[in-house]
């Protein structure tokens, strides 16, 4: 049976250096999003097969720590120089996994992952703590330490990047890693746990293992894990969280967003056309923090629907996301494309205009075009509720303090962007959002180097940058007397 597919991976699981199986477990089919059809297949975690990561990723957890951070850096980048060697296979792979275009996959995946291991590689050496001086010659060192075993749970639509973004800062501070991708897309963190290996990790540092939200549970349940950092919904969110909580468990949480953009009309229009592009409709909408409430100043309206429909209409190539000139792939999922087309429904019934595409394209695979709306209020739902789609809206405004008062008008904040040429204006309102990611004259960059999460709803803790050190360390107090020991009694 399973030589019948076209990328079957070697096994389901990764742990303990190897790749191992378990058919007991419950059959997850890959699918192909561009044809809807199996193109792989693991298994769920069985009980035994949890306890094996967990207990691998315990055992190899002190030996890793009690390296150097130098040396565990040396792994960290060499496994980034290995990811760039093996760019276009991991892209291609991760195309096969996710449905993105190559032409996208070749250079936001693999690449992004390959940062996150070089940047987080370069400063596990300098991971240090400080020295406090107090009265009498006394003093108190810190030492930075790791948490112990984290797990990392995935959401679909980076599964290469977040297995990256999650593992590199946990093993640069001494962390091991066990790591559950979403269902939908089980291949691509294997090949990370594999390329980690072979640049030099230790058996356990960092294991995968597949499953759906019952196999996270169990992971995050576990009283040997410290740390829980999820990629995902709000809802899953919310019961990561509180099932953490249980623990007192360190958590990073990354999660949904319903973000605005502001276009105010001294903006340069094609530079804000191409944020609303980058913001809405990159990896087929599919992407966290995503300016999908795009706020254009009522004078500029027309002149922005106009264009914007426009490049739709002369730039957007749909077709095989194994050709490298398509630039928009299907939707990753079934279940996903039939919320998105639910929304789009929604959103005529509620009276806002479609104003663009919205169709779902042929019977084979999960394709719907690139969807913007007009006339779309506050109020509406395709306004207030993540869609996570390619689903534009836009909405009209008149002041810049009525644009961000509304702009925060949500439960949300994960990121915002604003698109204005008065300097003044754009650090004015960059400071007024209430978001963890804001971008001025651009949108949705992710460099490894700044700090990426959401505050309100959207999250709890950064990914990336030196933030993320300290998600995933602790520090510990060492008081040293250089007098005698002095008691009242
Ligand atoms: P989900 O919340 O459905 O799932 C995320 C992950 O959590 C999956 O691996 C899922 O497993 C797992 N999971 C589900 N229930 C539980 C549970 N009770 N305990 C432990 N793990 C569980 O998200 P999607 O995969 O649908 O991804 C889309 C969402 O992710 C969007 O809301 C998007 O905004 C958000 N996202 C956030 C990003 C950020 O950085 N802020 C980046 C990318 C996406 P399974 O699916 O296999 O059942």
């Amino acid at each position: 049976m399973t030589e019948s597919y076209t990328i079957q991976p070697a096994a389901s699981h990764f742990i303990g250096g190897e790749y191992v199986e378990d058919t007991t477990g419950e059959p997850i089919d890959v699918v192909y999003p561009a044809t809807g059809k199996p193109i792989a297949r693991v298994h769920a975690a069985t009980p035994a097969i949890i306890e094996k990561a967990l207990a691998s990723a315990a055992e190899a957890q002190a030996a890793w720590a009690a390296m150097t951070g130098t040396e565990r850096g040396r792994v960290l980048r060499r496994a980034a120089d290995i990811m760039r060697e093996r760019n276009r296979p991991l892209s291609v792979l991760e195309t096969w996994d996710t449905g993105k275009p190559l032409s996208e996959t070749l250079v936001a995946d693999a690449t992004s992952a390959a940062d996150a291991l070089e940047y987080f590689g370069g400063i596990a050496g300098s991971l240090t703590g400080e020295h406090i001086p107090l009265a009498g010659g006394d003093f108190v060192y810190t030492r930075r330490e790791a948490l112990g075993v984290c797990v990392g749970i995935g959401a679909w639509n980076y599964p290469t990047q977040i297995a990256a973004w999650k593992g590199a800062p946990a093993l640069a501070c001494g962390n091991t890693m066990v790591f559950k991708p979403s269902e939908t897309t089980p291949l691509c963190a294997l090949k990370v746990a594999e390329i980690l290996h072979e640049a030099g990790a230790p058996a356990g540092v960092y294991n995968v293992i597949q499953g759906m939200g019952l196999v996270g549970r169990s992971l995050v349940d576990d009283p040997r894990v410290a740390k829980v950092s999820l990629t995902g919904s709000v809802p899953t969110g919310r019961k990561v969280y509180q099932a953490a909580a249980a623990g007192l468990k360190h958590v990073t949480m990354e999660l949904g967003g319903k973000s605005p953009m502001l276009v105010f009309d001294d903006a340069d229009l094609d530079s804000a056309i191409s944020g609303a592009v980058l913001g809405n409709f990159y990896s087929s909408g599919q992407v966290c923090s995503n300016g999908t409430r795009v706020f254009v100043q009522r004078g500029i309206r027309e002149a922005f629907v106009e264009r914007m429909i426009e490049r739709l209409k002369t730039g957007v190539k749909i077709g095989d996301p194994q050709d490298e000139t398509v630039n928009f792939g299907p939707i990753s999922n079934a279940r996903q494309l039939d919320i998105i087309e639910r929304y789009i429904r929604k959103g005529v019934e509620e009276g806002a205009t479609l104003a663009y595409g919205g169709k779902r394209i042929g019977n084979d695979g999960f394709y719907l075009e690139p969807a913007i709306f007009t006339d779309v209020t506050d109020d509406m739902t395709i306004a207030r509720e993540e869609i996570f789609g390619p689903v534009l809206s836009v909405l009209d405004f008149d002041t810049e303090e009525e644009a961000l008062r509304r702009a925060n008008a949500t439960e949300f904040g994960l990121a915002a962007g604003v698109f204005t040429k008065d300097l003044e204006r754009a650090h004015r309102v960059a400071a007024g959002f209430e978001a963890g990611t804001c971008y001025i004259n651009t949108y949705n960059l992710a460099p490894v180097e700044a700090p990426f999460g959401g505050s309100k709803l959207s999250g709890v803790g950064r990914e990336n940058s030196k933030a993320a050190i300290s998600h995933y360390s602790e520090i510990k107090s060492v008081y040293v007397a250089m007098n005698p020991c002095e008691a009242p009694f």
